[in-house]
């Protein structure tokens, strides 16, 4: 062809497609949903435009909003349709040839040494995974502002593009032809197919299509000859009988019926979008794939929880969000420079954008999860929307909601502390499947919650419900400050706490020595968001939180203090003269300690000494 030009893929593309197609990797099948995630996505586009703008739709056939599957087992070719906003010749080989998300660079590592591939989707390069079954891939596609252009590459470092001038014009959309290897022969039985879109494209919003044969019975006349027998009597000597029985049989011509093969476009999805559905007809296996439709997370983990809702009054609208079993990989990783939320918003049925940051409040940008929206204006820019002041209302009931359905995980979990009472239940099997749920939840998402502690003011002490630590009497387990509650001292005021690098170190720390022996409980903080944390974190349930490292431990009464005090006056004045007040405000007796003789103590406003050695390693 002499209109084809030749391009090399980004050195990352290249590796990614050498590790897929050499890939011992037995799950094959995620190709097919990729492929149809990336049509639903293209679906979405062109029906957004379309919501300002008509015209991009165009008439007929192109108006209509599906994806076609379509099988050529002769040619060993499988190909998917869309007719959804196409590629242009530039968009071509910017997204079919180089990788822009970040993180993908990391995965592509992860795969060398064996990474799950099924989490592909969700590093934004799941196209490549059609090099898992095919060794030849097309892909013609036609956007409203360019040419028809086929895409095409053996997956040899290269691939090319040429203006298409042979195949039959789309209209618009993307036509992805995969020729398939001997050995994903599997990809063309009808059978097959059909189960992978049941499996992982049940929920895709636009109706899946696949030319799918079948067998019906149709009459035929019959072509059998009559017998020679017959034939010779009734020319030899037709009896009177036998002739009314010819009459008859000429007047009903003989047929018979045969099976044969017709093929016509099958409908394979449900598509009802399952958060319209009454919550109680959707069952926990529909929201499971639901949510692995959704997230990208095709993993065999249920979601920890969710919660599926409407909301009424002023602003209307549906949701349902989701706690992923697992975190992302990149969740805190530019946390204070990104802001992501993972919620897709909907208004009225009509997908607007997975990145209306107004959505969420950063601290919960692991949720995943959509928002359908009946009160917000469908025919304005995404921009325009995000100043919609009904944002900030949907906005305050979802954090509610999201925290609510946090909380319900340590509600139903067993080995939660308020649970500990609770008879062992009815449902046994039930029970068993919440066993350690909130821990699993806090080892994922605890930072979150720790980081809503400090930006959200306004639900600070919810959040503080949900904080776990381990404590001089947690057991190596976790433990909530309702429980620590549960266990102070008749007369303690305060709740104790430490902060440091490890709980083995503060474990020696002199500053529990006494508490440890009056048996006072005092909670470890060994994240380093936890000096933070506890800046903003002043009190729960009117007690106060007190770091034992700083002034202002109080364990009571002490009657001997003060006689302590007065006799020890000498000493104490002559060590502050020693120290100079450059280095100590002051020198003060107290009983906080047992077997140590004197420690160094903060003064209740300053930094902690873990606080310094954390500013101390980030100025460096
Ligand atoms: P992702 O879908 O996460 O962006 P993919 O590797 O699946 O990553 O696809 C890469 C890009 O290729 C998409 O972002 C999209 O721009 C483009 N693309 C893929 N398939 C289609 C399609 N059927 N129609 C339009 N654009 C497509
Ligand atoms: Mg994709």
């Amino acid at each position: 062809r002499s209109n084809t030009e030749k391009f090399e893929f980004q050195a990352e593309v290249s590796r990614l497609m050498d590790i897929i197609i050499n890939s011992l990797y037995s799950n094959k099948d995620i190709f097919l949903r990729e492929l149809i995630s990336n049509a639903s996505d293209a679906l979405d586009k062109i029906r957004f435009l379309s919501l300002t703008d008509k015209e991009v739709l165009g008439e007929g056939d192109n108006t209509k909003l599906d994806i076609f599957i379509k099988l050529d087992k002769e040619k060993k070719i499988l190909s998917i349709r869309d007719r959804g906003i196409g590629m242009t010749k530039e968009d071509l080989i910017k997204n079919l040839g180089t990788i822009a998300k970040s993180g993908t660079s990391a995965f592509v590592e992860k795969m060398q040494t064996g990474g799950d591939l099924n989490l592909i989707g969700q590093f934004g390069v799941g196209f490549y995974s059609v090099y898992l079954v095919a060794d030849y891939v097309e892909v013609i596609s036609k956007h409203n502002d360019d040419k028809q252009y086929v895409w095409e590459s053996k997956a040899d470092g290269a691939f090319a593009i040429s203006e298409d001038t042979w195949n039959e014009p789309l209209g618009r959309g993307t036509e992805i032809r995969l020729h398939l290897r001997d050995e994903a022969k599997e990809y063309l039985e009808e059978d097959k197919l059909k189960e992978l879109v049941k499996k992982y494209s049940e929920f895709i919003n636009f109706p899946i299509y696949l030319w799918a044969s079948k067998e019906v019975d149709v009459e035929v006349p019959s072509d059998e000859e009559e017998s020679p027998d017959e034939e010779e009597t009734s020319e030899s000597s037709p009896s009177e009988e036998e002739e009314t029985e010819e009459d008859a049989s000429e007047k009903k011509p003989k047929t018979k019926t045969v099976k044969e093969t017709t093929y016509d476009w099958e409908v394979l999805n449900d598509m009802k979008a399952i958060w319209l559905r009454n919550p109680k007809d959707v069952s926990e296996e529909e929201y499971t794939k639901f949510y692995h439709t959704l997230a990208k997370d095709f993993g065999d983990e249920k979601p920890l929880a969710w919660s599926h809702f409407t909301a009424e009054g002023d602003v209307e609208f549906k949701a349902l969000l989701f706690v992923p079993p697992k975190a992302p990989h990149d969740l805190y990783e530019s946390y204070y420079n990104t802001h992501k939320s993972n919620l897709k918003l909907y208004v009225r049925r009509v997908f607007i954008s997975d990145e209306v940051d107004e959505l969420l409040p950063k601290y919960l940008n692991f949720l995943k999860g959509l928002v359908d929206s009946d009160t917000l204006p469908l025919n304005v820019s995404r921009e325009m929307l995000q100043q919609h002041s009904s944002l900030k209302t949907i906005k305050k009931k979802l954090i509610r909601k999201a925290l609510d359905m946090i909380r319900r995980i340590a509600d139903e979990d067993p080995d939660e502390f308020h649970n500990k009472d609770k008879k062992d239940s009815e449902k046994e099997s039930e029970v068993n499947e919440k066993k350690g749920q909130y821990t699993k939840f806090w080892n994922e998402f605890g930072k979150s919650i720790k980081l809503g502690i400090i930006e959200d003011a306004h639900n600070r002490n919810r959040l503080a419900k949900l904080l776990r630590f381990e404590s001089t009497k947690s057991d190596g387990k976790l433990a909530s400050l309702d429980e620590y509650i549960s266990r102070m001292k008749p007369g303690q005021k305060d709740i104790f706490y430490i902060t440091g690098t490890n709980k083995e170190q503060l474990e020696k720390s002199p500053f529990l020595e006494r508490l440890t022996k009056k048996n006072y409980e005092v909670i470890f903080f060994t994240d380093p968001v936890d000096e933070y944390l506890m800046q903003y974190l002043m009190d729960y349930e009117d007690k106060k939180f007190q770091n034992v490292s700083k002034e202002g431990v109080k364990l009571g009464k002490d009657s001997k203090l003060k006689d302590l005090k007065e006799s020890f006056k000498e000493l104490t004045n002559w060590w502050k003269d020693a120290l100079s007040s450059e280095n100590v405000d002051s020198v003060k007796i107290s009983n906080r300690l047992d077997n140590t003789p004197c420690v160094v103590v903060t003064s209740k406003y300053g930094w902690s000494a873990n606080m310094e050695k954390i500013m101390q390693s980030q100025s460096l």
